[in-house]
């Protein structure tokens, strides 16, 4: 089994389109979804569709999935992240909300595996997991080896085996009685300085995890935010990666 995880796909269609190409080309037979297909960029629709038809084995709820498919008030969101959403709310049908808001906080896979938006112990308060010591609190709470995670749009990996350590990665081995907890990146919205669209595939038989970078058409998904009249600086942060 290959698995695909995707996070933080934010309705940018140019970015899944090209990573789920990739992913055909990788030979993944299984896609994991740990949340935010819609919010910020101009194809929630689409993406959300073709999230659906993709029948990951898992799709965990963002914050921007759990305030789209809502008529809550927008608390603790940026101005331009708000704008976002209201616009999104208008554009997905009452089927798709009503499929958004039934997803769960987080889910458990076997004995090996959950996925989460944020952080294990209060998924619902949308906390972020940015360092050794977020990460520790995380992995308190984590009762698999492996947890894959986003939120950040930054790609970290952490381990512990006592004491824990993390950072930026390419690969990650999985070692028997080591601990995981494995930032996927973001396929629609990267924040780490590299624009690219990021995911990871997962080889349990292989107990390897790889994070993936791929180009996509960044100026069309720019070209629809801006004529879709949502705010500028969420097309000109897609083409620095912040
Ligand atoms: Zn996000």
């Amino acid at each position: 089994m290959k698995y695909a995880v995707l996070g933080d796909i934010h309705a940018n269609l140019e970015a899944l389109t090209a990573v789920l190409e990739k992913a055909r080309e990788l030979g993944v037979d299984g896609y994991l979804c740990i949340g935010d297909i819609v919010g910020y960029n101009a194809n929630p629709r689409e993406c959300l569709e073709i999230m659906r038809l993709l029948n990951c084995e898992v799709v965990t709820k963002g914050n921007h999935d759990e305030q789209a498919s809502s008529e809550m008030e927008l608390v603790g969101f940026n101005p331009q992240a708000a704008r976002a959403i209201e616009w999104t709310r208008r554009q997905l049908s009452e089927e798709q909300r009503v499929w958004m808001a039934g997803l769960p906080y987080r889910q458990t896979i076997g004995a090996r595996m959950t996925l989460v938006h944020a952080t294990l112990d209060m998924p619902h308060m949308w906390g972020y997991v940015f360092d050794k010591y977020s990460a520790e609190v995380c992995l308190g709470y984590q009762f698999t080896q492996i947890c894959f995670f986003g939120h950040t749009h930054v790609p970290l990996a952490f381990e512990k085996y006592g004491t824990v350590v993390g950072g930026p990665y390419e690969e990650v081995r999985v070692q028997a009685n080591h601990k995981y907890l494995i930032n996927v990146g973001s396929v629609g919205q990267p924040r780490d300085g590299d624009p690219r669209a990021a995911f990871v595939t997962y080889v349990p038989d292989e107990h390897l995890v790889q994070l993936h970078r791929v180009e996509y058409d960044i100026h069309a998904a720019q070209g629809k935010i801006i004529a879709a009249g949502l705010p500028d600086r969420l097309a000109q942060r897609l083409g620095v990666g912040r």
